[in-house]
């Protein structure tokens, strides 16, 4: 990878690298995905490197937002562009807070599933976050690779675990190949929930992901640790899931976060949104 690599404070500097990609687009790299294949790209954006003015600066690659959609547009381009990748072979999700998982075989919009897999070598697979989880996976033998959204809600439903399930299933793949890595995303210093969610979570998947117990049955909850136990109870090997560690809402000077700008306009929230890219490498001529 020709990239430079950027001295930004980063608590996972060799897994999740944050690199210029071309042009001052920021990008966090998984690289333990990159380098298990060469050629693939699996990365996450920032908010540096594109035109959005403020409250959506600079980078925001989501149109549902309130940015200037010929902003959102060229930031797309200066992102595709810097990772050379091409915009048409595009495969977006509905993102419906579900635990659906889908094979793509064209590009296009999957309506009603959060969760992307493919064989094919030319497919780009994208999932837009802003506090939620990013979730790449790679099987490097079959190739195959996936990219999953998890919020809250996918997150208690197992979402990141079904994505292994059909790559198990429907493509072949034997979990213990696979690597995954966890992106940046609310982290548990941040991500303070109410009964609501922290009872649900404590029955599902035990007290272990909740990092911080609140009065009144709030709680920090670890989104980080309960999807890594997902992927590890769908049979991946522990050493081969990478958490990024970055915090979305710490975080302010590199990624957008839908908690942070609720805090700070709770009348209109406006926050942008990075994006979850992951592409298998073209086969060699
Ligand atoms: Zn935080």
């Amino acid at each position: 990878m020709a990239d430079q690599v950027l001295a930004f404070d980063n608590p996972s500097p060799t897994s999740f690298p944050l690199a210029d990609a071309g042009q001052g687009v920021v990008v966090a790299r998984a690289a333990s995905l990159e380098s298990a294949l060469p050629g693939t790209t699996a990365v996450f954006s920032t908010r540096l490197g594109g035109v959005s003015r403020s409250p959506w600066d600079q980078m925001n690659v989501g149109y549902q937002t309130g940015d200037s959609p010929v902003d959102v547009t060229e930031n797309r381009r200066r992102l595709f562009r810097a990772l050379d990748l091409d915009v048409e072979h595009l495969v977006t999700a509905g993102q419906v807070h579900g635990d659906a998982v889908v094979v793509a075989t064209a590009s296009g919009h999957q309506p009603d599933t959060d969760g992307l897999v493919t064989l094919s070598r030319s497919l780009i697979l994208a999932v837009f976050c802003a506090d939620c989880v990013p979730i790449w996976l790679l099987d490097p033998k079959t190739p195959a690779a996936a990219v999953v959204h998890a919020g809250w809600r996918g997150t208690l439903a197992g979402v990141a675990g079904r994505a292994v399930e059909v790559m198990r299933r429907k493509l072949g793949c034997r979990p213990g190949d696979l690597l995954a890595a966890i992106g940046p995303s609310i982290g548990p210093c941040c991500y303070e929930v109410g009964p609501e969610v922290s009872e649900p979570a404590r029955a599902r998947l035990g007290p272990s992901v909740l990092a911080v117990p609140l009065p009144g049955g709030k709680a920090r909850l670890d989104l980080w640790e309960a999807n890594r136990q997902s992927l590890i109870r769908a049979g991946l090997d522990p050493l081969r899931v990478d958490v990024s560690g970055l915090c979305t809402f710490c975080r302010g000077e590199l990624f957008h976060s839908h908690r942070r700008e609720t805090v700070r306009s709770p009348a209109s929230p406006r926050a942008g949104r990075m994006v979850a890219l992951v592409k298998l490498p073209e086969r060699r001529p």
